[in-house]
């Protein structure tokens, strides 16, 4: 992926005490390739590429102290640019409703992310939102926003599939003023293709209904396509903000860094997966300090506190900081940290995660939590604070008292001191970022 071939590219240069013009360019070139393999526009690259040479070669990056470290920084913040530099927030009415248009090609995620925002905004800012199902076009559509409306327990404005969509909005907006609601999400058909009936019904759906955003809802795994189609709604609508779905598929990337190169229009929002509470806000510099294998610690950070109650999570943190953290903690993160998704991802965000040799043992198999939970608890407590004095005669009563094999006491004491080793770093990571220079 992309993330390895950069990380594979500055690699080279991480550790270097001196840096030449040479060494610039060699890394350069393999970052230009890596790029254009992950599929970001071309034009984007050239000049990515040129900035951070220029920057590079200049006289205080080369003659540092740490010129390998400052190269890699120039990198991270040209991507960082490229993306956007600053985090775009949604733009709220300043007299309420605040309405936002969903619209993109069929199947990027429009209906999906129109549910997964509003239930966002509820939850983050108090919001009263009203879905207006106006696709009458894709059979089911209707039922689909329903369904999720009924799950979220969030209104659905619907007028069935015989009415014209102009008008099933203007009559949802008069609804949803009657009934107080102060965020209005209107959920647009797509076609398989950009299509000029489409471009229309759109532009008149914007013309009654003031949108304060206008969010195209891409899929990133359409690469290069994923940028068109924004170039083609942004000339005719003029987009607010983008929101790039399956950012949690086997993406190569590129459309998440030329998107806005390109169209000028800013990520809002990214999809991670199909479940409600995927969607996370987009911020350019964690984004590539993920590219670039720095890690996403924050993001982190965010989603344990997202999930656990705030004490547990402050206690989390202090814990993984000081590496105090025992058997009987992972025991008690294992049923929280289950709230916060599938445990894959969670290691994904992980600094360098993805270059640890031992990244398959640390992957959980959520099914034999049950067995970890029982080994745990055959242990006595000394045993659970220094795991070290867990010898063979030991593992063997372990193994016994917990109806498991010696192996099995064996791997999960393996993944718990790999899980440690990578907290230590992880959090070394984290505090750096605290600082001012991150690649110290
Ligand atoms: P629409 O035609 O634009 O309204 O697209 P839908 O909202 O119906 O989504 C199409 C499919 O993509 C559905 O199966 C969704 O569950 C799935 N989907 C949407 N967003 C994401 C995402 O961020 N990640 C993944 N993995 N799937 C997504
Ligand atoms: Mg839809």
């Amino acid at each position: 992926g992309l993330a390895d071939r950069l990380q594979q590219a500055m690699k080279n240069i991480r550790g270097k005490g001196k840096v030449s013009e040479a060494d610039v360019k060699q890394m350069t070139r393999e970052v230009r390739l890596a790029l254009l393999e992950a599929d970001v526009n071309f034009k984007v690259v050239k000049s990515f590429v040129k900035t951070v040479e220029a920057r590079a070669v200049g006289q205080d990056v080369l003659k540092s102290l740490t010129p390998g470290q400052q190269v890699i920084k120039v990198v991270q913040e040209e991507l960082t640019a490229l993306m956007g530099g600053e985090q775009t927030k949604i733009n709220f009415a300043l007299k309420p409703p605040t309405i936002l248009l969903f619209v993109g090609l069929q199947g990027a995620g429009k209906t999906t992310s129109a549910a997964k925002l509003a239930q966002y905004l509820r939850k983050t800012h108090n919001k009263k939102p009203l879905m207006i199902a106006a696709d009458i076009y894709r059979p089911a559509a209707i039922k689909q926003l329903q369904t999720l409306g009924a799950q979220l327990k969030i209104p659905v404005f619907s007028m069935g599939d015989k009415v014209n969509p102009v008008e099933i909005v203007r009559q949802g907006l008069a609804q949803a003023a009657a009934d107080h609601h102060d965020l209005i999400l209107i959920d647009t058909a797509g076609r398989l293709h950009i299509d000029d009936n489409l471009m229309e019904e759109l532009e008149q759906i914007k013309t009654i209904s003031h949108p304060d955003e206008i969010f195209l809802v891409v899929d990133a795994m359409t690469g290069q396509d994923a940028v068109n189609v924004a170039s083609s709604f942004h000339e005719r609508l003029g987009l607010t903000g983008v929101i790039m779905t399956k950012l949690d598929g086997d993406t190569r990337g590129g459309a998440a860094l030329s998107i806005r190169a390109v169209t000028g229009t800013p990520i809002k929002f990214v999809g991670m997966g199909e479940k409600m509470d995927a969607l996370e806000p987009f911020h350019p510099d964690r984004m590539a300090s993920r590219i670039l294998g720095m890690g996403d610690v924050l993001s982190l950070i965010e989603k344990a506190q997202a999930s656990f109650d705030e004490d547990k999570a402050r206690e989390m943190e202090k814990k993984m900081r000081d590496v105090s953290f025992t058997l009987d903690d992972f025991l008690d993160q294992i049923g929280q940290v289950r709230n916060m998704g599938p445990l894959d991802d969670l290691l994904a965000m992980m600094p360098g995660a993805n270059k640890l040799k031992g990244m398959k043992n640390l992957s959980i198999d959520e099914k034999k939590i049950d067995q970890v939970e029982a080994i745990i608890r055959s242990m006595t407590p000394s045993e659970k604070n220094d795991p070290e004095i867990i010898n063979a005669s030991r593992r063997k009563r372990i193994a016994l008292g917990s109806g498991t094999s010696i192996a099995d006491v064996n791997r999960l004491l393996k993944q718990f001191k790999d899980m440690k080793k990578m907290m230590k770093q992880f959090m070394g990571q984290a505090k750096g970022k605290k600082r001012k220079n991150p690649f110290n």
